[in-house]
């Protein structure tokens, strides 16, 4: 063994140090490879993406998309078909069975729970002729499997459970349907909790809306908080078994609506496990900035429906139709997707990367400059990874954190 001066061991010593230091800082450097543009679109196409809330059949009950054909946005009020979807590398989607808030009568149970059958029936006859596009599918696993045939998956949600009226058996009823997830109200309460948009009446659920959570547990059905107040989010994380999802919405923080959720709201959904699916409806993104034809547009439109929320069915579907006509004449300033993705990167320092993901509300209202239809979406992507976010953070965001929340659902059933 030679013998080497002190000295010159300590010279070897400081010399290995800083050349390890050197090694690990390019590592470090190196790691950092920005993606071109085509390995980013490469990339959103390769994974899965799931979109959890969309409008889409407003647009085939009202407007009569054929969803085998591409549509111009700008020319229909369509989001979204299966060209623009295979353009965007959607892969599944949640079709929103929603109804408007009316009388909570027995008449008026019967009538929107038969509003929703027909809903359910369109959508079944629509797609099912488009064999070779897509299927309406139920169980978690199904989105995967039809991605890989190179299919899109329909799954089945409902907006608003004002069409079980007070009949617990209608929980049974829409899952056998189809129905995965049920967004307990509207805008407006209804007998089964407040919304986050009207006055406190149960102060959070209703005793009705208690055992429809548990039935919902029960069966396998995702319990969607969106559009509820706060009182109800916490009560239902509370009263649920399983972990919660919020279908369709953004963070209060970042946008001070009362349909967003607040910090505290985050955390308590993901401290159960839960997801929240950003939203990119406009108004939930940013403040609406004032305009003053549209402004007096909607003064006139507010003036001549007075009290919507407690008219009648057919007036408050006339009502929607002249919102969004008014929409298309004073089209708002709309955001961008680095305002969208300011809301997840809030929600991701809140809660975490495992508990964030996308529904975008399109064909509902969403639109942004720079994401107007799905088939924009890989612009999220490429957002997400300017930020930084990984490839396994993106698939988390795309689908891999509801597909746990989906399929944790689905083993905590107690029906079967
Ligand atoms: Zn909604």
């Amino acid at each position: 063994m030679i013998k080497f001066p002190f000295y010159t061991r300590r010279a070897a010593l400081v010399l290995t140090s800083m050349v390890s230091i050197l090694l690990l800082t390019c590592a470090r450097t190196k790691v950092h490879h920005p993606m071109t543009e085509s390995e980013i679109l490469a990339f959103h196409q390769s994974i899965l993406t799931i979109d959890t809330h969309v409008d889409t059949p407003l647009r085939l009950k009202y407007e009569g998309i054929d969803l085998s054909q591409r549509h111009d946005p700008h020319e229909y009020n369509s989001k979204l078909d299966f060209p623009r979807m295979d353009e965007g590398g959607l892969d599944a989607v949640f079709f929103a069975v929603w109804t408007p808030q009316g009388a909570r009568t027995d008449s008026g149970h019967s009538a929107i729970k038969q509003k929703a059958l027909d809903i359910l029936d369109l959508v079944e006859s629509t797609i099912s002729k488009l064999p070779q596009s897509a299927e309406i599918v139920a169980r978690s696993g199904d989105a995967s499997r039809l991605q890989s045939m190179g299919k899109h998956a329909i799954y089945l949600g409902m907006e608003n459970g004002y069409p079980l009226g007070t009949d617990i058996e209608n929980v049974d009823l829409f899952y056998n349907r189809g129905i995965r997830y049920i967004t307990l109200c509207h805008m407006t309460n209804n007998e089964l909790c407040d919304s986050s948009n009207d006055t406190t009446e149960f102060g959070g659920l209703s005793p009705f809306g208690l055992d429809v959570v548990k039935r919902m547990n029960h069966l396998g059905m995702m319990i969607d908080i969106s559009h509820t107040s706060e009182a109800t989010v916490e009560q239902t994380v509370a009263a649920s078994t399983a972990p919660v999802i919020a279908s369709h919405s953004c963070s209060r923080a970042m946008c001070d609506n009362a349909r967003n959720l607040s910090d505290s709201l985050l955390t308590l959904i993901a401290t159960k496990g839960g997801v929240v699916q950003m939203c990119l409806l406009s108004d939930y993104i940013t403040p609406d900035p004032p305009q003053d034809a549209r402004d007096s547009a909607r003064a006139a439109l507010s003036k001549k429906w007075k009290n919507i929320d407690r008219q009648p069915v057919a007036n408050r579907e006339a009502y929607r139709l002249e919102w969004s006509e008014l929409n298309r004449n004073f089209p708002r300033e709309l955001p961008s997707v680095a305002d969208a993705v300011d809301h997840i990167d809030h929600m991701v320092k809140i809660v975490g990367i495992d508990h964030v993901g996308i529904g975008t509300d399109f064909d509902g209202g969403a639109a942004l400059s720079d994401c107007f239809d799905v088939s924009e979406l890989p612009n999220i992507t490429k957002e997400l990874f300017n930020r930084g976010y990984s490839k396994t953070d993106i698939q988390k965001i795309w689908s891999g954190n509801l597909l746990r929340v989906f399929s944790q659902v689905e083993q905590l059933a107690t029906s079967h």
